[in-house]
């Protein structure tokens, strides 16, 4: 079990709930619940409308209750990237997991082994990626070392392929043939699909460029899927796409599966590509909020740095609301925004004011937090709902 799933709340959080959202101490990670609410009800009636399953992408929220939550709302389970969010999310009760990601290291892969047979134990089941015939034999390994004397759970593995990200992956085409057949030599193995994931395409600010990159993608993909039938392999699934594309894969007919998981939260960075009309429309759900400490002729300065708040996406943006008006945020640095007016407003905030602040990017700034406060009724008026904890904060093996 990952530790921080045995981390008790504090008495102060605790208490927190049913207070009015002034009382939230800053800086602080604030969930809207009823806008998330609303993304994922989003996200279900797209994927219902394109007769798609859909798995969400769990190292945005590394939140094993946020993964319930959308299984409810008819998720197939979570995609994870590391064995030890996998781990964090089957501590918290998720028995429907796929690593999307490649593991090589064997202390790990015994990991794995250990959570696919314990899932299995549980009527789940565990999934990963690979994309060498050496990664291939060591996940063999490891699943029958775990196998020994005990009921043998057998593993899904996808062949991920490269499909223009430049990142892990085979090349489409031949390569991912002969690793799928490398899969259909163990028994402990079961060759689910593949993988093809684009990010690069996912912020692609116009709709036309996001279109026509997944467009390449897709040749790559039934350009496999066909070799591979041609020998013989039938491909159960395709996986992939994130919150930029989705519509496009969704539409293809290709994938079977999407991975998305942006859209329940939805960053600064997200909101800054423009929509494709047919895309649904998600809100912003994830805000810091914070607190005016200083205030001078031109700016003031409010108590969220980049330890608040990723910035590889770019900075924050701040939601306009009265009485401070459109402002900028500047980098202060770690644990200071430097705000100014800005639209026309003329109003340098004032001391305690109040501000929210859309981060770049939302699963690294999530990572940076220990729990998500759950805010319903709105963000000025509202009141706390529940504490959120962060299960897989810092999970990185
Ligand atoms: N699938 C994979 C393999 C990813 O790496 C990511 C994110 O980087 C996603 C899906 C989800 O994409 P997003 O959070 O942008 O919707
Ligand atoms: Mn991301």
């Amino acid at each position: 079990m990952h530790p921080s799933t045995k981390t008790p709340l504090s008495e102060d959080l605790k208490r927190l709930v049913g207070q009015p959202v002034a009382a939230i101490d800053t800086p602080s990670l604030v969930i809207d619940l009823d806008a998330m609410q609303r993304n994922l009800s989003r996200m279900a009636e797209f994927a219902r409308k394109h007769d798609i399953r859909w798995r969400p992408h769990a190292k945005m929220h590394k939140s094993a209750a946020i993964a319930r939550l959308q299984q409810q709302a008819g998720a197939t389970g979570v995609c994870v990237q590391k064995t030890s969010e996998a781990e964090a999310m089957a501590a918290g009760g998720v028995l429907d997991i796929y690593i999307s990601n490649e593991v090589v290291a064997p202390a790990k892969l015994a990991r794995v082994a250990d959570l696919a047979h314990r899932l299995a134990g549980e009527g789940g089941q565990l999934a990963i990626a690979v994309d060498s015939a050496e990664g291939v034999r060591r996940l063999a390994d490891a699943m029958n070392d775990r196998r020994r004397g005990g009921p043998a759970a057998v593993i899904d593995v996808f062949v991920e392929i490269d499909v223009g990200q430049g990142r892990c992956g085979v090349r489409p085409g031949r390569a991912a043939v002969e690793l799928a057949h490398e899969i259909r030599k163990h028994p402990a193995l079961r060759f689910a699909g593949l993988q093809a994931y684009h990010g690069k395409a996912q912020h692609l600010r116009s709709p036309q460029a996001r279109r026509e990159a997944i467009a390449t993608v897709l040749q790559d993909v039934q350009f496999t899927r066909k070799l591979m039938e041609q020998d013989g392999l039938q491909v159960p699934l395709v996986t992939g796409a994130g919150t930029g594309t989705m519509l496009y894969e969704a539409a293809s007919g290709v994938y079977g599966e999407l991975q998305a998981g942006s859209f329940l939260f939805m960053d600064a960075d997200y909101a800054a590509n423009e929509r494709d009309a047919a895309q649904p429309q998600f809100e912003h759900a994830l805000f810091v909020k914070s607190q005016v400490m200083s205030s001078g002729l031109l700016h003031a300065v409010c108590d969220a740095g980049h330890k608040s708040h990723a910035i590889d996406s770019g900075l924050p943006r701040v939601l306009a609301l009265e009485p401070t008006g459109e402002l900028d945020y500047l980098n202060g640095g770690d644990e200071h925004g430097i705000l100014k007016p800005a639209g026309g407003n003329q109003r340098v905030p004032h001391l305690d004011d109040t501000v929210w602040l859309i981060p770049g990017h939302c699963d690294p700034t999530v990572n940076l937090h220990q729990h998500m406060i759950g805010v319903t009724g709105g963000l000025e008026k509202g009141r706390v709902d529940k504490i959120i904890r962060v299960d897989a904060r810092g999970a990185l093996t």
